[in-house]
Protein backbone atom coordinates (compact mmCIF):
# COMPACT_ATOMS: atom_id res chain seq x y z
CA UNK A 1 0.00 0.00 0.00
CA UNK A 2 1.27 3.23 -1.22
CA UNK A 3 0.74 6.19 1.61
CA UNK A 4 -1.15 9.09 0.13
CA UNK A 5 0.97 12.67 -0.05
CA UNK A 6 0.06 15.70 1.12
CA UNK A 7 -1.76 18.34 -1.14
CA UNK A 8 -0.05 21.30 -0.85
CA UNK A 9 3.41 22.06 -1.32
CA UNK A 10 4.92 24.40 1.41
CA UNK A 11 6.55 27.58 0.07
CA UNK A 12 9.49 27.19 2.97
CA UNK A 13 11.26 24.05 4.35
CA UNK A 14 14.63 23.04 6.47
CA UNK A 15 15.70 20.54 4.01
CA UNK A 16 14.81 20.09 0.42
CA UNK A 17 15.54 16.98 -1.09
CA UNK A 18 15.39 16.13 -4.68
CA UNK A 19 14.36 12.59 -5.41
CA UNK A 20 13.01 9.87 -3.82
CA UNK A 21 15.38 6.50 -4.56
CA UNK A 22 17.06 5.10 -1.70
CA UNK A 23 19.72 8.27 -1.39
CA UNK A 24 16.43 10.48 -0.64
CA UNK A 25 14.15 8.76 1.22
CA UNK A 26 17.19 7.61 3.60
CA UNK A 27 18.27 11.38 4.20
CA UNK A 28 14.52 12.23 4.34
CA UNK A 29 14.11 9.72 7.11
CA UNK A 30 17.26 10.66 9.16
CA UNK A 31 16.52 14.32 9.25
CA UNK A 32 12.93 13.58 10.13
CA UNK A 33 14.17 11.58 13.13
CA UNK A 34 16.47 13.82 14.13
CA UNK A 35 13.87 16.29 14.08
CA UNK A 36 14.12 18.63 10.87
CA UNK A 37 11.40 19.45 8.48
CA UNK A 38 12.08 18.23 5.05
CA UNK A 39 10.22 18.15 1.86
CA UNK A 40 11.30 15.59 -0.48
CA UNK A 41 10.15 15.79 -4.11
CA UNK A 42 9.62 12.68 -6.53
CA UNK A 43 9.15 13.16 -10.34
CA UNK A 44 7.35 9.79 -10.27
CA UNK A 45 4.53 8.05 -9.05
CA UNK A 46 5.86 5.50 -6.73
CA UNK A 47 6.57 2.56 -7.32
CA UNK A 48 8.94 2.82 -10.07
CA UNK A 49 11.00 0.83 -12.29
CA UNK A 50 14.68 1.29 -11.30
CA UNK A 51 17.68 -1.34 -12.15
CA UNK A 52 20.04 -2.65 -9.10
CA UNK A 53 18.22 -5.74 -7.51
CA UNK A 54 21.82 -7.14 -5.64
CA UNK A 55 21.90 -5.81 -2.15
CA UNK A 56 25.14 -7.03 -0.08
CA UNK A 57 24.39 -7.42 3.35
CA UNK A 58 26.11 -4.12 4.20
CA UNK A 59 23.08 -2.22 3.82
CA UNK A 60 21.26 -4.01 7.25
CA UNK A 61 23.18 -1.76 9.55
CA UNK A 62 21.71 0.86 7.53
CA UNK A 63 18.16 -0.24 7.56
CA UNK A 64 18.67 -0.42 11.26
CA UNK A 65 19.75 2.76 11.97
CA UNK A 66 16.48 4.19 9.56
CA UNK A 67 14.03 1.57 11.76
CA UNK A 68 13.29 -0.06 8.84
CA UNK A 69 14.69 -3.72 8.82
CA UNK A 70 11.10 -5.13 10.37
CA UNK A 71 9.36 -3.80 6.95
CA UNK A 72 12.18 -5.29 4.93
CA UNK A 73 12.25 -8.39 6.40
CA UNK A 74 8.24 -8.88 6.38
CA UNK A 75 8.33 -7.79 2.48
CA UNK A 76 9.65 -11.53 1.72
CA UNK A 77 12.50 -10.52 -0.65
CA UNK A 78 14.64 -13.07 -1.80
CA UNK A 79 17.62 -14.23 0.48
CA UNK A 80 20.95 -14.89 -0.98
CA UNK A 81 23.70 -16.76 0.21
CA UNK A 82 26.92 -14.98 -1.87
CA UNK A 83 28.22 -14.30 -5.03
CA UNK A 84 29.49 -16.94 -7.77
CA UNK A 85 31.54 -15.19 -10.89
CA UNK A 86 33.07 -16.65 -13.53
CA UNK A 87 35.33 -14.47 -15.04
CA UNK A 88 38.43 -15.28 -17.96
CA UNK A 89 37.74 -19.24 -17.00
CA UNK A 90 38.02 -18.78 -13.38
CA UNK A 91 35.48 -19.36 -11.18
CA UNK A 92 35.18 -18.11 -7.83
CA UNK A 93 32.42 -18.09 -5.10
CA UNK A 94 31.75 -15.74 -2.08
CA UNK A 95 29.88 -16.78 0.90
CA UNK A 96 28.96 -14.22 3.44
CA UNK A 97 28.33 -16.07 6.34
CA UNK A 98 32.30 -16.45 6.53
CA UNK A 99 33.01 -12.88 6.87
CA UNK A 100 31.14 -13.01 10.06
CA UNK A 101 27.59 -11.20 8.68
CA UNK A 102 24.76 -13.23 10.10
CA UNK A 103 22.21 -11.85 7.77
CA UNK A 104 21.83 -12.51 4.29
CA UNK A 105 22.12 -10.26 0.80
CA UNK A 106 18.94 -9.67 -0.52
CA UNK A 107 17.62 -9.79 -4.08
CA UNK A 108 14.82 -7.11 -4.27
CA UNK A 109 12.20 -5.91 -6.65
CA UNK A 110 13.72 -2.14 -7.04
CA UNK A 111 9.94 -0.74 -7.45
CA UNK A 112 8.69 -2.65 -4.53
CA UNK A 113 11.73 -1.69 -2.20
CA UNK A 114 11.91 2.05 -2.97
CA UNK A 115 8.32 2.09 -3.05
CA UNK A 116 8.84 0.88 0.86
CA UNK A 117 11.42 3.09 1.85
CA UNK A 118 9.56 6.21 0.67
CA UNK A 119 6.48 5.06 2.24
CA UNK A 120 8.63 4.32 5.64
CA UNK A 121 9.96 8.29 5.22
CA UNK A 122 6.45 9.75 5.07
CA UNK A 123 5.20 7.59 8.02
CA UNK A 124 8.12 8.81 9.86
CA UNK A 125 6.54 12.51 8.91
CA UNK A 126 8.48 13.75 5.98
CA UNK A 127 6.32 15.65 3.44
CA UNK A 128 6.75 13.76 0.38
CA UNK A 129 5.01 14.70 -3.25
CA UNK A 130 5.46 12.45 -6.01
CA UNK A 131 4.81 13.17 -9.53
CA UNK A 132 6.77 16.64 -8.97
CA UNK A 133 9.74 17.63 -11.41
CA UNK A 134 12.25 19.88 -9.89
CA UNK A 135 13.66 21.99 -12.85
CA UNK A 136 16.47 24.15 -11.63
CA UNK A 137 17.88 25.16 -8.24
CA UNK A 138 19.70 28.50 -7.12
CA UNK A 139 22.21 28.30 -4.99
CA UNK A 140 23.56 31.68 -5.02
CA UNK A 141 21.65 32.70 -1.97
CA UNK A 142 22.34 31.85 1.36
CA UNK A 143 19.12 29.84 0.93
CA UNK A 144 18.62 27.88 -1.74
CA UNK A 145 15.36 28.52 -4.23
CA UNK A 146 14.16 25.33 -5.90
CA UNK A 147 11.97 25.92 -8.93
CA UNK A 148 9.66 22.76 -9.77
CA UNK A 149 6.57 22.00 -11.71
CA UNK A 150 3.90 20.02 -9.85
CA UNK A 151 2.41 17.78 -12.49
CA UNK A 152 -0.23 15.95 -10.39
CA UNK A 153 -2.89 17.81 -11.71
CA UNK A 154 -4.28 18.04 -15.26
CA UNK A 155 -3.25 22.06 -15.59
CA UNK A 156 0.84 21.33 -14.67
CA UNK A 157 1.90 24.14 -12.03
CA UNK A 158 5.05 25.97 -11.33
CA UNK A 159 6.13 26.81 -7.99
CA UNK A 160 9.19 27.51 -5.40
CA UNK A 161 10.19 26.72 -2.23
CA UNK A 162 13.00 27.86 -0.56
CA UNK A 163 14.94 26.09 2.32
CA UNK A 164 18.55 26.33 4.15
CA UNK A 165 19.86 22.86 2.40
CA UNK A 166 19.30 21.28 -0.39
CA UNK A 167 19.99 17.47 -1.15
CA UNK A 168 20.54 16.51 -4.37
CA UNK A 169 19.35 12.98 -4.81
CA UNK A 170 18.39 12.58 -8.56
CA UNK A 171 20.16 9.62 -9.25
CA UNK A 172 21.92 9.85 -12.98
CA UNK A 173 20.09 12.97 -13.34
CA UNK A 174 22.77 14.77 -11.41
CA UNK A 175 21.04 17.91 -11.28
CA UNK A 176 23.03 20.22 -9.02
CA UNK A 177 26.39 18.48 -10.74
CA UNK A 178 25.27 19.60 -14.28
CA UNK A 179 23.86 22.37 -13.39
CA UNK A 180 27.47 23.57 -11.87
CA UNK A 181 29.35 21.74 -14.32
CA UNK A 182 31.35 19.64 -11.56
CA UNK A 183 29.97 16.36 -13.28
CA UNK A 184 32.83 14.30 -15.57
CA UNK A 185 31.88 11.17 -17.34
CA UNK A 186 34.84 8.96 -17.02
CA UNK A 187 36.22 8.35 -20.48
CA UNK A 188 39.27 5.63 -20.44
CA UNK A 189 39.40 2.29 -21.83
CA UNK A 190 37.55 0.99 -19.34
CA UNK A 191 34.29 2.85 -20.91
CA UNK A 192 31.42 0.66 -20.56
CA UNK A 193 27.86 0.85 -20.83
CA UNK A 194 24.54 -1.37 -20.28
CA UNK A 195 21.76 -3.13 -21.42
CA UNK A 196 19.80 -5.12 -19.28
CA UNK A 197 16.12 -7.00 -19.20
CA UNK A 198 13.60 -9.72 -17.82
CA UNK A 199 12.85 -13.26 -18.24
CA UNK A 200 10.18 -15.19 -16.96
CA UNK A 201 11.12 -18.75 -15.66
CA UNK A 202 14.45 -18.46 -15.62
CA UNK A 203 16.41 -21.37 -13.66
CA UNK A 204 19.07 -19.91 -11.37
CA UNK A 205 23.10 -21.51 -9.33
CA UNK A 206 22.08 -21.64 -5.69
CA UNK A 207 24.69 -21.67 -3.01
CA UNK A 208 25.48 -25.34 -3.52
CA UNK A 209 27.10 -24.73 -6.99
CA UNK A 210 24.26 -26.27 -8.68
CA UNK A 211 21.51 -25.28 -11.06
CA UNK A 212 18.14 -25.25 -9.87
CA UNK A 213 14.06 -24.58 -10.92
CA UNK A 214 12.73 -21.53 -9.35
CA UNK A 215 10.46 -23.58 -7.55
CA UNK A 216 13.52 -24.68 -5.18
CA UNK A 217 13.87 -20.80 -3.83
CA UNK A 218 12.89 -21.77 -0.20
CA UNK A 219 15.18 -24.71 0.07
CA UNK A 220 18.16 -23.55 -1.59
CA UNK A 221 19.41 -19.97 -1.21
CA UNK A 222 20.64 -18.58 -4.87
CA UNK A 223 23.28 -16.82 -5.79
CA UNK A 224 24.12 -13.45 -7.64
CA UNK A 225 25.68 -14.72 -10.55
CA UNK A 226 28.30 -12.80 -12.62
CA UNK A 227 30.06 -13.97 -15.85
CA UNK A 228 32.34 -12.26 -17.80
CA UNK A 229 32.13 -12.28 -21.90
CA UNK A 230 34.34 -10.91 -24.59
CA UNK A 231 32.75 -7.34 -24.37
CA UNK A 232 32.33 -7.37 -21.06
CA UNK A 233 30.23 -9.07 -18.10
CA UNK A 234 26.95 -10.22 -17.52
CA UNK A 235 24.44 -10.63 -14.07
CA UNK A 236 22.04 -12.71 -13.63
CA UNK A 237 20.09 -12.07 -10.20
CA UNK A 238 16.62 -14.37 -9.99
CA UNK A 239 13.65 -12.15 -8.46
CA UNK A 240 10.26 -13.67 -7.01
CA UNK A 241 8.15 -13.59 -10.62
CA UNK A 242 11.48 -12.35 -13.29
CA UNK A 243 15.40 -12.65 -13.31
CA UNK A 244 16.82 -9.52 -13.80
CA UNK A 245 19.68 -10.33 -16.63
CA UNK A 246 22.25 -7.62 -17.38
CA UNK A 247 25.27 -7.13 -19.66
CA UNK A 248 27.75 -4.46 -19.41
CA UNK A 249 29.58 -3.79 -22.48
CA UNK A 250 32.42 -1.85 -23.78
CA UNK A 251 30.60 1.55 -25.22
CA UNK A 252 32.53 0.92 -28.88
CA UNK A 253 31.05 -2.56 -29.19
CA UNK A 254 27.80 -1.20 -29.63
CA UNK A 255 27.98 2.04 -31.41
CA UNK A 256 26.00 2.91 -34.45
CA UNK A 257 23.51 0.13 -33.31
CA UNK A 258 19.72 1.02 -32.89
CA UNK A 259 17.07 -0.13 -30.56
CA UNK A 260 16.56 -3.75 -32.39
CA UNK A 261 20.04 -4.34 -32.85
CA UNK A 262 21.08 -4.01 -29.30
CA UNK A 263 18.23 -6.47 -28.44
CA UNK A 264 19.68 -8.81 -30.89
CA UNK A 265 23.00 -8.22 -29.57
CA UNK A 266 21.75 -8.64 -25.88
CA UNK A 267 19.54 -12.27 -26.39
CA UNK A 268 22.29 -13.57 -28.81
CA UNK A 269 25.02 -12.54 -25.84
CA UNK A 270 22.85 -14.46 -23.09
CA UNK A 271 21.90 -17.24 -25.80
CA UNK A 272 25.82 -17.99 -26.24
CA UNK A 273 27.22 -17.77 -22.73
CA UNK A 274 28.39 -20.61 -20.80
CA UNK A 275 26.28 -21.25 -18.02
CA UNK A 276 23.66 -18.15 -19.06
CA UNK A 277 22.61 -20.57 -22.06
CA UNK A 278 21.71 -23.43 -19.53
CA UNK A 279 19.62 -21.13 -16.93
CA UNK A 280 17.86 -19.38 -19.92
CA UNK A 281 17.26 -22.27 -21.81
CA UNK A 282 13.56 -22.61 -21.16
CA UNK A 283 13.16 -19.40 -19.96
CA UNK A 284 11.33 -16.52 -21.90
CA UNK A 285 12.29 -13.16 -22.68
CA UNK A 286 9.65 -10.98 -21.60
CA UNK A 287 8.82 -7.93 -24.23
CA UNK A 288 9.54 -4.71 -24.26
CA UNK A 289 11.83 -4.88 -21.11
CA UNK A 290 15.31 -4.18 -22.43
CA UNK A 291 16.80 -0.65 -20.63
CA UNK A 292 19.89 0.80 -22.03
CA UNK A 293 22.26 3.22 -19.69
CA UNK A 294 24.89 4.55 -22.08
CA UNK A 295 27.76 6.47 -20.12
CA UNK A 296 27.15 5.11 -17.05
CA UNK A 297 30.69 5.87 -15.18
CA UNK A 298 31.33 9.35 -14.13
CA UNK A 299 31.88 11.20 -10.71
CA UNK A 300 31.59 14.78 -9.57
CA UNK A 301 34.39 16.85 -8.35
CA UNK A 302 32.25 19.04 -5.63
CA UNK A 303 29.18 17.03 -4.34
CA UNK A 304 28.92 18.93 -1.10
CA UNK A 305 28.93 23.09 -0.30
CA UNK A 306 27.68 25.37 2.25
CA UNK A 307 24.10 24.94 1.32
CA UNK A 308 23.75 21.98 -1.23
CA UNK A 309 24.68 17.79 -0.60
CA UNK A 310 25.04 15.95 -3.91
CA UNK A 311 24.72 12.13 -2.68
CA UNK A 312 24.20 8.61 -4.11
CA UNK A 313 23.96 8.34 -7.97
CA UNK A 314 24.10 12.55 -8.09
CA UNK A 315 27.55 12.41 -6.49
CA UNK A 316 28.60 9.75 -8.73
CA UNK A 317 28.59 6.18 -10.47
CA UNK A 318 31.19 4.17 -10.96
CA UNK A 319 29.90 0.24 -12.04
CA UNK A 320 27.36 -2.68 -10.40
CA UNK A 321 30.09 -5.13 -10.32
CA UNK A 322 30.37 -5.62 -6.56
CA UNK A 323 26.55 -4.52 -6.00
CA UNK A 324 27.97 -0.85 -3.96
CA UNK A 325 25.25 1.52 -5.53
CA UNK A 326 22.63 1.24 -2.98
CA UNK A 327 24.79 1.19 0.10
CA UNK A 328 26.78 4.04 -1.11
CA UNK A 329 23.41 5.81 -1.48
CA UNK A 330 22.69 4.90 2.30
CA UNK A 331 26.23 5.64 3.08
CA UNK A 332 26.40 9.33 1.40
CA UNK A 333 22.78 9.77 3.20
CA UNK A 334 23.61 9.35 6.87
CA UNK A 335 26.84 11.00 6.52
CA UNK A 336 25.19 13.94 4.99
CA UNK A 337 22.44 14.08 7.42
CA UNK A 338 24.70 14.20 9.98
CA UNK A 339 26.78 17.28 8.94
CA UNK A 340 23.23 18.97 7.85
CA UNK A 341 22.27 18.52 11.72
CA UNK A 342 25.48 19.73 13.08
CA UNK A 343 25.36 22.57 10.86
CA UNK A 344 22.30 23.65 11.89
CA UNK A 345 23.53 23.79 16.15
CA UNK A 346 26.60 25.14 14.95
CA UNK A 347 25.63 27.56 11.66
CA UNK A 348 29.49 29.07 11.69
CA UNK A 349 31.09 25.67 11.59
CA UNK A 350 28.74 25.01 8.43
CA UNK A 351 31.29 25.01 5.96
CA UNK A 352 33.93 22.79 7.80
CA UNK A 353 31.21 20.29 7.60
CA UNK A 354 30.71 20.20 3.92
CA UNK A 355 34.03 20.13 3.48
CA UNK A 356 34.40 16.58 5.94
CA UNK A 357 31.62 15.36 4.14
CA UNK A 358 32.93 15.59 0.84
CA UNK A 359 35.91 14.10 2.27
CA UNK A 360 34.16 10.63 3.26
CA UNK A 361 32.04 10.49 0.33
CA UNK A 362 35.34 11.44 -2.20
CA UNK A 363 36.61 8.41 0.19
CA UNK A 364 33.95 5.82 -0.71
CA UNK A 365 33.97 6.31 -3.64
CA UNK A 366 37.49 6.35 -4.17
CA UNK A 367 37.06 2.79 -2.49
CA UNK A 368 34.78 1.67 -4.91
CA UNK A 369 36.06 2.74 -8.06
CA UNK A 370 39.27 1.35 -6.90
CA UNK A 371 37.42 -2.53 -6.68
CA UNK A 372 35.65 -1.79 -9.69
CA UNK A 373 37.23 0.32 -12.66
CA UNK A 374 40.44 -0.19 -12.06
CA UNK A 375 41.63 2.16 -14.65
CA UNK A 376 42.19 5.56 -13.34
CA UNK A 377 42.91 7.48 -16.49
CA UNK A 378 41.79 10.40 -15.26
CA UNK A 379 41.32 12.04 -11.98
CA UNK A 380 38.46 11.52 -9.33
CA UNK A 381 40.03 9.54 -6.88
CA UNK A 382 41.95 10.40 -3.86
CA UNK A 383 45.04 7.48 -3.16
CA UNK A 384 45.22 8.82 0.60
CA UNK A 385 41.67 8.87 1.60
CA UNK A 386 41.39 5.30 0.02
CA UNK A 387 43.88 3.91 2.26
CA UNK A 388 42.88 5.52 5.46
CA UNK A 389 39.51 3.34 4.55
CA UNK A 390 41.24 0.39 4.25
CA UNK A 391 43.15 0.81 7.37
CA UNK A 392 40.15 1.76 9.10
CA UNK A 393 38.10 -1.15 8.09
CA UNK A 394 37.07 -4.20 10.29
CA UNK A 395 39.41 -7.52 9.17
CA UNK A 396 36.61 -9.56 8.06
CA UNK A 397 35.02 -6.94 6.78
CA UNK A 398 38.29 -6.09 4.61
CA UNK A 399 39.61 -9.39 4.17
CA UNK A 400 36.03 -10.13 1.98
CA UNK A 401 36.30 -7.48 0.13
CA UNK A 402 40.17 -8.41 -0.92
CA UNK A 403 38.70 -11.62 -1.84
CA UNK A 404 35.93 -9.88 -4.00
CA UNK A 405 38.90 -8.24 -5.70
CA UNK A 406 40.20 -11.39 -6.72
CA UNK A 407 37.02 -12.04 -8.81
CA UNK A 408 37.32 -9.98 -11.56
CA UNK A 409 40.23 -8.59 -13.69
CA UNK A 410 39.31 -5.15 -12.36
CA UNK A 411 40.94 -4.42 -9.13
CA UNK A 412 44.58 -4.02 -9.77
CA UNK A 413 44.79 -0.47 -9.02
CA UNK A 414 42.57 -2.02 -5.11
CA UNK A 415 45.85 -4.13 -4.69
CA UNK A 416 48.33 -1.39 -5.44
CA UNK A 417 46.51 0.86 -2.76
CA UNK A 418 45.72 -1.50 -0.41
CA UNK A 419 49.67 -2.86 -0.50
CA UNK A 420 50.57 1.23 0.12
CA UNK A 421 47.72 0.49 2.97
CA UNK A 422 50.01 -2.68 4.23
CA UNK A 423 46.85 -4.52 4.55
CA UNK A 424 47.61 -6.27 1.25
CA UNK A 425 50.31 -8.34 2.35
CA UNK A 426 48.84 -8.91 5.81
CA UNK A 427 45.52 -10.32 4.76
CA UNK A 428 46.74 -12.30 1.82
CA UNK A 429 49.30 -14.23 3.42
CA UNK A 430 46.35 -16.10 5.73
CA UNK A 431 45.03 -17.05 2.59
CA UNK A 432 44.53 -20.03 0.93
CA UNK A 433 43.05 -20.97 -2.65
CA UNK A 434 39.91 -22.25 -0.83
CA UNK A 435 39.68 -19.22 1.26
CA UNK A 436 40.09 -17.18 -1.68
CA UNK A 437 37.03 -18.77 -3.25
CA UNK A 438 38.81 -20.21 -5.70
CA UNK A 439 36.23 -23.40 -7.07
CA UNK A 440 37.19 -25.76 -9.68
CA UNK A 441 33.76 -26.29 -11.28
CA UNK A 442 30.42 -25.76 -11.51
CA UNK A 443 27.34 -27.84 -11.81
C1 LIG B 1 23.11 -1.25 -14.90
C2 LIG B 1 23.10 -0.99 -13.44
C3 LIG B 1 23.04 -2.06 -12.53
C4 LIG B 1 23.05 -1.81 -11.16
N1 LIG B 1 23.04 -2.85 -10.27
C5 LIG B 1 23.12 -2.61 -8.93
C6 LIG B 1 23.06 -3.68 -7.98
O1 LIG B 1 22.96 -4.85 -8.33
N2 LIG B 1 23.11 -3.34 -6.66
C7 LIG B 1 23.22 -2.06 -6.23
O2 LIG B 1 23.28 -1.82 -5.00
N3 LIG B 1 23.21 -1.03 -7.10
C8 LIG B 1 23.17 -1.28 -8.43
N4 LIG B 1 23.13 -0.24 -9.31
C9 LIG B 1 23.17 1.11 -8.80
C10 LIG B 1 21.85 1.54 -8.18
O3 LIG B 1 20.80 1.34 -9.09
C11 LIG B 1 21.95 3.00 -7.79
O4 LIG B 1 23.20 3.23 -7.19
C12 LIG B 1 20.84 3.45 -6.83
O5 LIG B 1 19.58 3.31 -7.41
C13 LIG B 1 21.09 4.91 -6.48
O6 LIG B 1 20.06 5.40 -5.68
P1 LIG B 1 19.71 6.95 -5.71
O7 LIG B 1 18.66 7.17 -4.69
O8 LIG B 1 20.95 7.74 -5.67
O9 LIG B 1 19.13 7.20 -7.18
P2 LIG B 1 17.83 6.61 -7.90
O10 LIG B 1 17.48 5.29 -7.37
O11 LIG B 1 18.12 6.72 -9.35
O12 LIG B 1 16.70 7.63 -7.50
C14 LIG B 1 16.71 8.94 -7.99
C15 LIG B 1 15.29 9.46 -8.01
O13 LIG B 1 15.32 10.85 -8.37
C16 LIG B 1 14.19 11.12 -9.17
N5 LIG B 1 14.46 12.33 -9.94
C17 LIG B 1 15.38 12.47 -10.95
N6 LIG B 1 15.31 13.73 -11.45
C18 LIG B 1 14.35 14.40 -10.73
C19 LIG B 1 13.81 15.72 -10.79
N7 LIG B 1 14.24 16.61 -11.69
N8 LIG B 1 12.85 16.06 -9.91
C20 LIG B 1 12.39 15.16 -8.99
N9 LIG B 1 12.85 13.88 -8.92
C21 LIG B 1 13.81 13.51 -9.77
C22 LIG B 1 14.05 9.88 -10.04
O14 LIG B 1 12.74 9.73 -10.54
C23 LIG B 1 14.43 8.77 -9.06
O15 LIG B 1 13.30 8.18 -8.44
C24 LIG B 1 23.10 -0.47 -10.70
C25 LIG B 1 23.11 0.59 -11.60
C26 LIG B 1 23.11 0.35 -12.96
C27 LIG B 1 23.15 1.50 -13.93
Amino acid sequence: MTLPCTENIPSKCTVLIIGGGPAGSSSATHLVKAGIDVVLLERSKFPRNQVGESLIPHFWKFADQLGVSEKIEQEGFIKKSGAITAWDNKIHQTDFSKYGYTRPGLQVERDIFDNLLLDHSKSQGAQVFNQVVVKDINLASVNPVIRYIDTRKEENREGTIQCRFVIDASGHSAMIANQLGTKNIISTELNFLSLWGYFKHSRYIGCDRKSHDASELNSVAPVTFVSSHKDGWLWHIILREKTSVGLIVHTDRLSGMNKQQRESYFKQTCAELPYVKDLLKNASFMENSLNYRPDYSYYTTQSCGENYYCIGDAAGFVDPVFSHGVQNSFYNAAVTCLAITESLKTPQKQARYAQLCENRMQQFYGFSRALSLGDFGCNGVNNQLVVSLMKALPPLELELILIASEMTNRSDNFKKIAQQAGVWDRISANLKDQSLGLVHSLY
